[in-house]
């Protein structure tokens, strides 16, 4: 099954939605395989963010990510990179549609309450980047019978 990389940001964990994003994952019917706090800083940063390191606001992008430390979340699922990306809405939180993540949670281009791996290939990137094999957990799912059809579980 598919795994994709969400953080949360500093701005979540600064105004306290980290339980209502987490909650709207779980609720959604993805599984919690990784996650962990941590610093962010510079070096990782330009990693991640490459393709924006030239744009003028990158350095303000870089203080925004670092201001606090952040969650960093590896979710498993049927389409989990999609399902996860449609879930979290617009770059920016004005444009977001109601009812995503950033639509509901946020009001700005900058602050929007989470990052979330926009490819198949990405995901696999990022989660090597950010976690270690080991802090990924691969265990057996009771209610996995219950959230999906048999035909739909490519185990
Ligand atoms: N960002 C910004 N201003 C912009 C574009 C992006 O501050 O004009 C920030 C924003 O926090 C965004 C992140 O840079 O989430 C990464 O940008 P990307 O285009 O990859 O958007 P995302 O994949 O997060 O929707
Ligand atoms: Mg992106």
């Amino acid at each position: 099954m598919e795994q994709t990389f969400v953080i949360l940001k500093p701005s979540t964990i600064q105004r306290s939605l980290v339980g209502d994003v987490l909650t709207r994952f779980q609720r959604k019917g993805l599984f919690i395989t990784g996650i962990k706090m941590m610093q962010l800083d510079e070096q990782i940063l330009r990693i991640h963010y490459a393709h924006l390191v030239d744009r003028p606001f990158f350095p303000m992008l870089v203080n925004s990510m670092t201001v606090t430390p952040v969650i960093v979340m590896v979710l498993k699922g049927k389409d989990a990179v999609a399902v996860v990306r449609s879930m979290v809405g617009a770059t920016n939180c004005r444009n977001a549609a109601p009812g995503t993540i950033r639509g509901d949670f946020g009001m700005s281009g900058q602050e929007n309450i989470v990052h979330a791996s926009d490819s198949p290939e990405n995901a696999v990137i990022e989660i090597n980047r950010f976690f270690k094999p080991e802090e990924i957990f691969d265990y057996p799912i009771p209610t996995l019978a219950a959230t999906y059809a048999p035909d739909e579980i490519d185990q």
